[in-house]
């Protein structure tokens, strides 16, 4: 009998689970909801939430659903996105993260309170939930991804750092680093470490789980960029680990000689599409 085992830290975080319970609940009541971007990055769950009524719209759409309901997701979203849904008459359904909500208060209030200091924001440009972040300063910030952008920056002058919510802890140390290096006293650097710990974690814990088996599907949508980090990090403990996005994509090679096979994702993957692939295992090796 192959020990088959679901990772109990995998999968959503609270954030999109809250997202997707709010579409459900609207769409119990309601045949459809729009939402503003998918709600997960994940193709079988929007799948699963279209087949309810849910259609997933762009910003430059929002015109065309006047007096309609709107889904924000759990990225959060800028203050011009609320005045555009108030200007055609359309209804919010909130469901920005709580999370990202103090983020964003965060940076509304360093924005006002320092006007001089500049307003740095360590993430991914056009990302969801940065421009988010950056309405808060109505586009007067700096967004980094890397250090070598550092050269935006004016040394002389006061920084407050921010970061995305899911971002690397190792990168934002490394960056506070070299601010520090490079001001030019009596400019100050002040940072907070913003990052959301539902998805930092997901590191040291994934590394714990695919040490445990024989063998590691990593289950995720191929579009995913927390999956394709989290599966590498499956990858450095466990030479056998392989990425599906379903079940159809397990072949006989990768489970040839395990006795024990894990089963993890994604923040965007959902529970369902691993206890599927579970079920498919069993079937196939246990029955
Ligand atoms: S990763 Fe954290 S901040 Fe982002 S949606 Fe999930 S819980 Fe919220």
């Amino acid at each position: 009998m192959v020990h088959i085992e679901i990772d109990p830290k995998s999968g959503f975080c609270f954030g999109v689970i809250n997202a997707i319970e709010k579409a459900e609940e609207t769409l119990a009541l309601e045949k459809s909801l729009y939402s503003l971007g998918d709600i997960v990055h994940n193709e079988q769950e929007m799948a699963r939430l279209k087949d309810k009524g849910l259609y997933a719209i762009r910003h430059d759409e929002l015109a065309t659903i006047r007096g309609s309901k709107i889904l924000f997701r759990a990225h959060g979203e800028p203050p011009s996105t609320y005045e555009l849904a108030r200007k055609y008459d359309i209804e919010v359904i909130d469901a920005s993260c709580p999370v990202v909500l103090v983020l964003q208060k965060k940076i509304k209030t360093a924005y006002t309170e320092n006007p001089s200091a500049q307003i740095v924001i360590y993430g991914k440009k056009g990302h969801a939930e940065v421009n988010g972040l950056v309405g808060q300063t109505d586009g007067n910030c700096i967004v980094i991804e890397t250090k070598d952008e550092l050269t935006n920056i004016d040394f002389t002058k006061d920084i407050i750092l921010f970061s995305q919510t899911t971002k690397s802890v190792d990168g934002f140390n490394d960056l506070v680093k070299t601010i520090e290096e490079k001001l030019l006293p009596p400019a100050k650097l002040t940072y907070h470490d913003t990052i959301c710990r539902q998805v930092a974690n997901r590191i040291p814990n994934i590394h714990t789980f695919a040490t445990k088996f024989d063998v590691v599907l990593f289950v995720s949508g191929i579009k995913s960029s927390n999956g394709k980090v989290l599966f590498q990090e499956c990858k450095t403990v466990n030479k056998r680990s392989y990425f599906i996005s379903t079940i159809n994509d397990i072949t006989d090679s990768m489970l040839k000689d395990a006795q024990s096979i894990g089963i993890c994702g994604a923040t965007s993957t959902p529970k369902w599409l691993m206890e599927n692939v579970a079920q498919e295992l069993n079937k196939r090796l246990n029955q």
